[in-house]
């Protein structure tokens, strides 16, 4: 399986980046995971709009599902000139208002639950619900080979220990490089916390991805470096392999 990062930023992308989105490609199947600010473009790379398998939102905020705006827009636009366009399969928590980017002519829609399972070839998906603002989903992809884990949004819970426990590549917000004693934040991770998690789950590799995009990359570097002896930073375009 191989995953590549379109997009590490949350709320606003930095300089010439993109918010969250993660590419997933396995024996031909192409997987997005999340869709935000300038990941229809970096998505291009690999893949057509509508040759996507699978579409999967963690939750419905825009650093995470902006782009499916102009996704829709693609397909309608296709179909209006009479492409034949297939629905794409769209995994999402229940919005908690409607929206027409949820378009059910264009995409084949579930609503993400904690028993929810999606089976991809011998690849089973599966989903746990974390601490946010909203539905916020953490997702797991595995094999008998392997074991990719993604936390999503979340502030700290065991739930996220379970979730990934023994994975091979573990991507995790840490959103937060130092969390303020004087400004409670429990919605989402900081770097010490995402390693903690990491630690306590046995994860072989942690990716910490959702970074602030105004603080220092090596602000990161050298926080998770104080936890995590086996971490590294998302890079956009990279390709991790599994
Ligand atoms: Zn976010």
């Amino acid at each position: 399986m191989q995953m590549t990062v379109l997009g590490r930023y949350g709320t606003a992308p930095a300089k010439d980046g993109a918010c969250s989105g993660y590419y997933i490609e396995y024996k031909n199947k192409k997987i997005l995971i999340d869709c935000g600010n300038g990941v229809v473009s970096r998505l291009q790379h690999f893949c057509k709009i509508e040759e996507l398998d699978y579409i999967i939102l963690s939750h419905v905020h825009f650093d995470h599902m902006a782009d499916l705006h102009l996704i829709k827009y693609v397909l309608d636009t296709k179909k209006y000139y009479g492409e034949e366009i297939n629905k794409i399969p769209l995994f999402l928590p229940k919005p908690e208002q409607d929206d027409e980017v949820y378009d059910d002519n264009l995409f084949d829609i579930t609503y993400i639950q904690d028993d929810t399972i999606i089976n991809i070839d011998d690849l089973t998906v599966s989903f746990k619900k974390m601490v946010h603002l909203i539905d916020s989903y953490g997702v797991c992809i595995e094999s008998e080979r392997f074991k990719f884990v993604y936390s999503g949004d979340t502030g700290y819970t065991d739930d996220l220990v379970d979730l990934a426990k023994d994975a091979d590549l573990f991507l995790c917000e840490g959103t937060i490089v130092k969390k303020r004693d004087d400004i409670p934040m429990n919605h989402h991770l900081s770097v010490e916390e995402a390693c903690r998690i990491s630690n306590l789950a046995n994860c072989k590799r942690l990716l910490l991805t959702h970074l602030w995009f105004e603080s220092k990359i090596e602000d990161y570097i050298e926080e998770a470096g104080k936890y995590s002896s086996n971490f590294s930073l998302a890079r956009e375009m990279d390709t991790y392999i599994l």
